[in-house]
């Protein structure tokens, strides 16, 4: 059946994700290659957890100050953007563990560390985000105006200009507004982007509470206890603004440069999509060859193959992207790869640039 116009509307099935599916599930079910990757996310998971409770434990109960404290302090950024990327975001997609519920109680170290909630985040990453990738008013990555024109769809604004520059300062401020309410009133509000999102009830609001309450606890109210409050402040802001940057630069790359691809809803309502090759072709690789990334990235620079197999731990993904990416060369699918860090921030950099000049009057010389 035909869908609506001004529907949304995606079809799950295609000889391109068919192909890659059944190839994808045969090299899963290799039980080696399966115990290889669990062991892989365990052992991440544990150096992630504790870098933050022995960075935690310096800076709080042992306070040597100077230098060693200024390391603590990167530790506990580190551990936190580690728990970020290779642990809450695996749990929080199912793909950690085999129950829903194991997977959610993981993913409220959400909550509990990075200090806003997981309920909202699954609707606002895994369904907003994962399902109506970089289409206008669906994705709410992309659709932050009136700040940024991170597509073209988006009208243009006299302040978007400076764009490429005040954007860094509006990054690092992302995980502090989720932090002070903005998952809060995404919930009040009952949707984000064009997805709804449930009113909490029982142990999703017990999860909500406990989790502010204990991050609370641990990042703000026991520091207070042995520092003056001003460095107390400084610390806390230093920590969000550091892990913010490199979670919101990390997720951006991925989508918003030159060479991924963008709609608005009119451009894609009323026909029906092949879903797997729109997750293509509005995503970027970058860096696949830097191991040392990939492992730091819990595979995010592997965003292709995150987007096709949202549930397969991250660990996987180096190999799954051969498998991706000659599958899209068979069928004409744009696979597109970054091959450098550099390269990456630049089409980032230029895509922004762009969209900030984009429909201001230009003058024409006509020979
Ligand atoms: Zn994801």
């Amino acid at each position: 059946m035909s869908p609506r116009p001004g529907k949304l509307s995606f079809s799950a099935d295609g000889a391109f994700i068919r192909e890659t599916r059944r190839e994808v599930e045969a090299y899963l079910s290799c039980e080696s290659a399966a115990r290889r990757g669990r062991l892989q996310l365990y052992a991440k998971s544990v150096v992630a957890f504790g870098l933050l409770a022995a960075s935690w434990w310096v800076l709080v109960l042992i306070r040597p100050g100077g230098l060693l404290s200024v390391l603590a302090l990167a530790g506990l950024c580190l551990g936190t953007i580690l728990i970020g990327f290779c642990v809450q975001h695996d749990a929080n997609h199912g793909a950690y563990f085999r129950t829903r519920r194991a997977n959610h109680l993981l993913g409220w170290s959400t909550d509990a560390l990075l200090g806003f909630s997981s309920y909202a985040w699954r609707v606002k990453h895994n369904i907003a985000h994962h399902t109506y990738t970089n289409v206008d008013g669906y994705d709410d990555d992309i659709s932050q105006t009136p700040f940024v024109r991170l597509m073209p769809s988006q009208t243009p604004r006299p302040w978007y200009r400076l764009q490429h520059v005040y954007i860094w300062p509006l990054y690092s401020m992302m995980i502090i507004r989720w932090q002070v309410g903005a998952d809060i009133a995404a919930l009040l509000r009952g949707r984000i982007g064009a997805s709804p999102i449930r009113t909490p009830r029982r142990w999703d609001l017990v999860g909500i509470v406990g989790g502010k309450i204990l991050f609370a606890a641990w990042a703000i109210l026991a520091p207070l206890l042995v520092y003056p409050w001003q460095v107390v402040l400084l610390g806390y802001l230093v920590f969000t603004m550091v892990t913010s940057v490199v979670t919101a630069t990390t997720f951006q790359l991925a989508h918003c440069v030159e060479e991924a691809d963008h709609f608005s809803l009119a451009e894609v309502a009323g026909e029906t999509r092949e879903w797997a090759e729109h997750e293509v072709e509005t995503t970027v690789d970058f860096c696949p060859r830097n191991r040392v990334l990939t492992w730091f990235l819990g595979g995010l620079n592997y965003q292709i193959e995150h987007h096709l197999f949202p549930r397969v731990a991250h660990t996987h993904y180096p190999h799954i992207a051969e498998i991706v990416s000659r599958n899209a060369a068979r069928h004409g699918v744009r696979y597109t790869v970054q091959p450098s860090l550099r390269a990456a921030l630049r089409s980032h950099h230029r895509h922004l640039r762009t969209l900030g000049r984009n429909g201001i009057a230009v003058e024409l010389e006509m020979g």
